[in-house]
């Protein structure tokens, strides 16, 4: 249920803190002060838009580097005085260039994580790594793991062996990653997918 109605502004001196999380993904990408009128723009201009505390003015996130989030939805926590908003950025969100404010890699969510290597291997020398290797062999090579990881997670389900089930399925998933990424999709765009069908669009 959202409760952003009935926000406790006044705990906080007119100021909630508002955590911005990746809509797909799941990853966290910066964090920064909402009041009600950031909040009510966010709202009317669906990107959203803090109280920045340097300027000491609303602050539309994107509106000189173009690195806009786009408001997917807001939600609050137990005792309504702390905002988490779900959006989809278009470019890197850090003003530094990379994609969240928190560059931890142990940040990071784990298929997020994964990507991120895979893709990283895409120009890597051949005998490099593994992931390297499957890129240099083209997409048949990897479409065809795919394929058996595919079976050996059928089998491993049917027979009940649930430790080779978890790790079939772990290969199923890194295969799957590779195959997108050599195609140029991206577990995201998977994500977007399901959520679309979720909401019934
Ligand atoms: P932007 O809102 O992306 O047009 O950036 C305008 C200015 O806001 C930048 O020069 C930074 O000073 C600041 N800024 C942008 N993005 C962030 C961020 N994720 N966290 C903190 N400050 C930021
Ligand atoms: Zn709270
Ligand atoms: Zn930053
Ligand atoms: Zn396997």
């Amino acid at each position: 249920a959202n409760q952003i109605d009935q926000l406790d502004f006044a705990k906080t001196d007119g100021m909630l803190p508002a955590i911005v999380q990746h809509a797909y993904s799941g990853e966290i990408l910066m964090q920064g002060f909402m009041n009600d009128e950031a909040l009510a723009q966010t709202f009317n201009s669906n990107n959203v838009t803090f109280f920045s505390r340097s300027k000491q003015r609303l602050w539309c996130k994107g509106e000189s580097s173009g690195h806009t989030l786009e408001l997917i939805s807001v939600h609050t926590d137990c005792d309504r005085d702390s905002l988490l908003v779900l959006a989809l950025p278009n470019g890197p969100t850090c003003h530094l260039g990379t994609r969240s404010c928190f560059t931890d890699d142990q940040a990071v969510p784990m298929l997020q994580k994964l990507n991120d290597i895979i893709e990283s291997r895409k120009g890597a020398p051949v005998d490099s790594s593994y992931t390297a290797s499957l890129f240099a062999q083209g997409i048949k090579r990897a479409a065809q793991k795919v394929g058996e990881e595919g079976v050996e997670v059928a089998l491993a389900a049917v027979a009940g062996d649930d430790n080779e089930l978890l790790n079939e399925s772990a290969d199923l998933l890194y295969h799957l990653l590779v195959v997108l990424a050599a195609r140029d999709c991206s577990l995201n765009d998977v994500l977007a997918v399901l959520a679309q069908r979720h909401n019934g669009g």
